[in-house]
């Protein structure tokens, strides 16, 4: 099946007790028993449940994997794939991450006796030299957040093989709509649903995709032991959001595509960060791995200390200022303040991240409004 046709359709049959076409929302925790070990498939909903298993089976295909899992957030998903890990195991991962991974990796998993390599993934070949036999996981994103920077994942992927080291990709801020790392080498694919999946800033939920069956095996053990599995009705609100992710993310792109080169013509504004651009450091890898460009842009104004740029992300009457992205609604976001607060200064001016740089999730809107929003914003 095509990418549309299984957004709408992957892992839901109408109902078998009434025909209902759209998955019922099973609110139920437990499961009749015929006789002790003698039910349909499903016992207990931490483990199972039928709306969310029909969300996993989209999710599965959308990622072009065998199996999906749900979790209650992204963080969640997060936190099972680094409980895979035991203490003195090492892991790679990128400098320019999103802060709450960040923050897990560091303040957290840190302390559980896990080290963390946080470093530039601009080219897989500096990798090599963080390898050693304690090396269990590369977690990678791309593109970052929120400077864009693109991290090549079939590159990566070859180096993980080669050694044996599991990769994981955080495809959040790309969506399955632009890119599938597991066709890409990668072994599993985490996303927050929260974002272009549930697509409605609706809902918070999380994700893993991938195909060895051994790891879907400990992952679920994982997801069912500790438990941070979401409700029915979050899983619907999930399952009808993707069942318009092609066309939003098509709506995305376009709309991404027109604020980038307004915002590069713009004299109040200094750098503007969007893979789309062909004077992008990674433009050739972007357009290789990824189909189209997507909505979120990151950019810096010209002459603005942290009170300007505080000032402006207040005037805009469109797009509103807040966290997240993926939604159709536009959103702008003050990363240093905001979805970045967590990173210390060193690390997040070392990568752009800067007390001038604003982020936009464009949404999808009409164009022209979004465009006068930012016009009389930027003054
Ligand atoms: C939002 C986000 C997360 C965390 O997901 P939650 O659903 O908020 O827990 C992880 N990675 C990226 C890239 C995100 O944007």
């Amino acid at each position: 099946m095509k990418f549309a046709t299984k957004a709408i359709h992957a892992g839901q049959e109408p109902d078998p007790t009434t025909g209902a076409v759209m998955t019922p929302i099973y609110q139920t925790s437990t499961y009749w028993q015929r006789s002790p070990g003698e039910h349909k498939g499903f016992e207990y909903s931490r483990g199972t449940n039928p709306t969310r298993k029909a969300l996993e089976a989209c999710l599965a295909a959308l990622e072009n994997a065998r199996y999906g899992l749900a979790f209650s957030s992204g963080m969640a998903a997060t936190d099972a794939v680094m409980k895979l890990l035991r203490a003195g195991d090492e892991v790679i991962t990128g400098n320019d991450l999103y802060g709450g991974s960040f923050r897990m990796f560091s303040k957290v998993f840190a302390h559980y006796g896990i080290k963390f390599h946080f470093i530039d993934l601009s080219k897989p070949e500096n990798i090599s030299q963080y390898i050693n036999e304690k090396t269990r996981l590369i977690w990678i994103e791309t593109p970052t957040n929120p400077t864009m920077q693109i991290v090549d994942i079939r590159g990566v992927a070859a180096i993980a093989k080669a050694k044996n080291i599991l990769l994981t990709v955080d495809n959040t801020f790309a969506s399955p709509y632009l890119q599938n790392p597991i066709d890409l080498g990668a072994d599993i694919v985490m996303h927050s649903a929260t974002k272009y999946l549930g697509g409605h800033s609706d809902v918070v939920m999380g994700a893993l995709m991938l195909n060895d069956e051994e790891l879907y095996k400990q992952l679920w053990f994982i997801y069912n032991a500790c438990g941070a599995t979401p409700g029915p009705m979050d899983s619907f609100l999930v399952l009808r959001g993707i069942k318009t992710l092609h066309l939003r993310m098509k709506a995305h792109c376009e709309n991404g595509r027109e604020i980038a080169a307004f915002l590069k013509a713009h004299p109040k504004v200094g750098k503007v960060y969007w893979p789309g651009f062909e004077d992008h450091p990674n433009y050739e890898i972007a357009k290789k791995q990824m189909r189209d460009f997507g909505g979120m842009i990151s950019f810096t104004l010209k002459d603005a200390d942290l009170r300007g740029t505080f000032e402006l992300a207040s005037r805009f009457n469109v797009f509103t200022l807040a966290e997240s992205l993926g939604g159709v609604e536009s959103l702008i976001n003050h990363p240093v303040t905001m979805t970045h607060a967590s990173i210390p200064k060193e690390a997040r001016e070392a990568v752009g991240v800067v007390d001038n740089l604003l982020r936009l999730s464009v949404g999808v809107e009409d164009i022209e409004d979004l465009l006068a929003d930012l016009s009389q914003a930027l003054g």
